[in-house]
């Protein structure tokens, strides 16, 4: 589509940026961004897989954006063509994966915390996802884990062994949520989608999370971005009028 803008791209968080936390897109927002669209080119890149970025912003959404990378990036999309695709099977290979995963079973059977459940590893497409205590714990057992880990630093002292253990893996460890930890290759964070952007002289990044720790942080700290911070989407509509509409 030809833009106003040339060579200036707005790339968009989804949840928190363009919907309100684990809500759906408003009809306004989707009227804002198809203005915006004639202006700049528009992406948008999230966390989730695309079927749950479908539910939250729409069937339209191949449609309605110039990009769309789901799983940050690790699925890219492209006028609504997919354009490249990456997963940690094909990356780290399964001598690899299956070597880590023994290694924590291990350790987690070692491990003497006050209870134990059931789903200590989750394995996605883009991380796999460690439980100490395991994924189908009840609410409860869930709080309760959390105070114990502030106290004991069960996750931090569990990530710091693996770390040293799989160092040559060149992995991350990333600690959100109250029960676990997410370990997946360095770099696959939401700066992955920016390979695909090289012909863009600005790119403009929009994100809710962009402090230290924040799933935004590295691409809004980007050297090859322009980070904003935005508080909801009716602040990323306000700045992208400020931005974008002022001339
Ligand atoms: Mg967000």
């Amino acid at each position: 589509m030809a833009v106003m803008k040339p060579g200036v791209i707005a790339l968009f968080d989804v949840d928190g940026t363009l919907t309100a936390p684990r809500k759906d897109v408003t009809p306004q927002m989707l009227g804002f961004m198809r203005e915006l669209r004639k202006v700049v080119t528009v992406g948008i890149v999230g966390g989730s897989n695309l079927s749950k970025i479908t539910e939250q912003l729409g069937k339209t959404v191949m449609g309605d954006y110039d990009y769309v990378f789901s799983e940050n990036g690790l699925v890219a999309h492209k006028d609504g063509k997919l354009i490249g695709t990456q997963s940690l099977k094909s990356h780290l290979g399964d001598d690899k994966i299956k070597e880590f995963i023994n290694f924590t079973l291990h350790y987690i059977a070692d491990l003497d915390i006050p209870i134990k459940r059931g789903t200590f590893i989750e394995f996605r497409s883009g991380m796999i996802n460690v439980s100490p205590i395991g994924r189908n714990c009840s609410q409860e057992e869930r709080d309760e884990f959390e105070r114990y880990d502030k106290v004991h630093n069960v996750r931090p002292k569990m990530i710091s062994i693996l770390r040293e253990k799989f160092a040559h893996f060149n992995l991350t460890f990333s600690i959100g949520g109250q029960i676990s930890f997410d370990v997946f290759p360095q770099g696959w964070d939401k700066t992955y989608c920016l390979r695909y952007l090289e012909e863009f002289q600005e790119i403009h990044f929009f994100g809710d999370k962009t402090y230290e720790g924040g799933n935004d942080h590295e691409i809004y700290e980007s050297e090859r971005t322009v980070g904003h911070t935005v508080t909801s989407p009716e602040d990323t509509v306000e700045q992208c009028k400020a931005l974008f509409f002022s001339r």
